[in-house]
This record gives C-alpha cells, structure tokens and sequence, in this order.
C-alpha cells in the first residue's frame, strides 16, 4: 500500500472513531436515535470526509442494520445495550468501527466485555499470512470462554476502494472460512457475542439500501430521476432512507418500487435468532507483515 493511500485510511479511520465517540457521548434515556445518526453523520462532513454507510445503531438483540428512518421516534432508554457501528470514507478509503455501550446500566458488562475481549484476540493474531479459519477458532475460542456465542453469520470483512465488502469474510467461529489475510489488505473485523442463538436473522424494517445497477434505467419518469439522483449521491455505498427523504419527499415508496424490481438492495435489520442480547466491537486495521495498523482507535 503507497503511502497516500494508507494516509487516507488512518484520516477516514480517525474521524469514524471520533464520530462513534461523539455519538456514544449523546446517547442518554429519552435521546432520540435520530438526532443521533444526523449528528454523528454531520461529524463526518465537517472534519473532511464522508459517512461511508449510514449510522447503525442497533439496540439489544438487534445485532446490525437498524439505522433510524426519516420520521423514526425511537428513544434510548435506560439499560438498552446499543451497538454504535459508524463508517467513514476519504476518497472512497474506508473506516469501519464499533463499540457497544449501555444506557445508564451495568447488567451487561461481561457481554461487552466477550466481543471487546474478541477483537483484541483478533487483532493479536492477524498478520500476513494468516488462516481466516485460525482467526476464527480464535475469536470463538474467546467469547465462548465468557459463556456466550459468537454470532457465526456475521463477519469481518475486506475493505477496498469505495467498496464496503469486498469479498473477503473474516469470521467469528472456525470452520466456515478458507483462505489467507495477505499483507497490504485494508480489513474491518467485529466479533459479536450473544446469549442467545449465535445467529441472525432478517427482521424487516429496512432503511439501509444500496445500488445493484447502476445502468439500471426505471421506465417510470418519477422512479428514473429518483434512481439517478440516488446515483449520484452514493454511488455503490450503502445509504439511508433518511437521506433519500431529503432528496424526494416519495422516497420511502420509490425505494420500494426500485428494490422489488431489483435495481437496489433493502438491508433490514438483523436480529438475534432466539432474541439474545447482543455485543459487537469492530476496528478497521491494514495488515503488515508482522502484526495490524489498527485506524479506528482514538486516545
Ligand atoms: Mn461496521
Ligand atoms: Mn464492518
């Protein structure tokens, strides 16, 4: 990896860790999530970058994808476990970060403490040259030593150029993945822990979307102009329902004209299987031929 290219990296990692930290200083009881997602976004502007996904902040056994729509009314409250998962980007160069906090409560320590606990591991391992499959006997070795799971459908994953997922997994339990960590990858990982099933499953309500086409040319005047403003906008990024709103006041029915015909992809939230509550702690780190550049940890 040249050195501008790691530069942009370290800059979107930095500013993705600040704006997680800026949003977990806002979560309180009786905040609202969307003022949240709006201020942790708007962070990621005006310090010279760019949300690379919309703010997930998924709460309990929510695991990943809940973002809050344009006219959500959901609050904190106290004892949710939330998972503040923020992405930033600098010319299209990826920070990709989590960490799980509690509102106002202490129930969850050990739970947060098996995904944080996890990644640490992770980070531990990887080199260049690595097994995935070594990473995620790892991992799972970890969280399952605090009694808990390792959600096995959810991984890491390789980051490249205004491409969030990138065709490597890197996974959380041994025995799913094959395949080497190469030296110069840019790589996301985020162990999740759960006392409940270990997998997830889709629970509606989506309002993260992402482009399949961008060719795709919609017969319909209303739905063309909307799809190629969305183009325009977020490219091959994930983005959010909200965002679109600002663009056309249609949007939440556009976005489901264009997904059932297949030109966009709706993300809905995924939950734990049996309802377990869930961890998740994820940083964005370059491999080097001894150990990791982890980008997404702040002082
Ligand atoms: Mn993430
Ligand atoms: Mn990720």
């Amino acid at each position: 990896m040249d050195a501008d290219t790691l530069e942009k990296y370290m800059k979107a990692g930095r500013i993705a860790a600040e704006a997680r930290e800026f949003g977990i200083s806002m979560i309180k009881d009786g905040a609202l999530a969307y003022d949240v997602a709006e201020a942790i976004e708007n962070y990621i502007r005006e310090k010279g970058a760019k949300p690379a996904f919309p703010a997930n902040l998924s709460v309990n056994h929510e695991a990943a994808h809940y973002t809050p729509l344009h006219d959500d009314k959901r609050r904190f409250r106290t004892g949710d476990l939330v998972k503040v998962d923020v992405g930033a980007h600098v010319d299209g160069y990826i920070g990709d970060t989590s960490r799980t906090i509690e509102v106002g409560s202490n129930r969850y320590f050990r739970l947060i403490r098996a995904s944080e606990e996890g990644l640490n591991t992770a980070m531990d391992v990887i080199r260049a040259g690595v097994e995935l499959d070594d990473v995620g006997a790892s991992v799972e070795g970890v969280i399952s030593s605090f009694g808990y799971r390792p959600i096995e459908n959810l991984t890491g994953h390789l980051l490249e150029n205004y491409r969030l997922h990138a065709g490597l997994s890197i996974p959380s339990v041994k025995g799913l993945e094959r395949g080497t960590i190469k030296e110069g990858m840019a790589i996301a990982v985020e162990p999740f822990a759960t006392d409940g099933a270990g997998y997830v499953k889709n629970a509606g309500n989506p309002g993260i979307y992402m482009i399949l086409d961008e060719n795709a040319k919609p017969r319909k005047e209303e739905q063309r102009d909307f799809f190629e403003a969305i183009v325009e906008n977020f490219g091959g990024l994930p983005f959010a329902e909200r965002w679109c709103h600002e663009i056309d006041r249609n949007a939440p029915k556009l976005l489901k004209q264009l997904s059932r015909r297949g030109y966009i992809h709706a993300y809905e939230v995924l939950a734990d299987a049996k309802k377990g509550m869930v961890s998740q702690r994820e940083n964005t780190m370059i491999v080097k031929k001894d150990g990791v550049i982890v980008t997404t940890e702040v002082e």
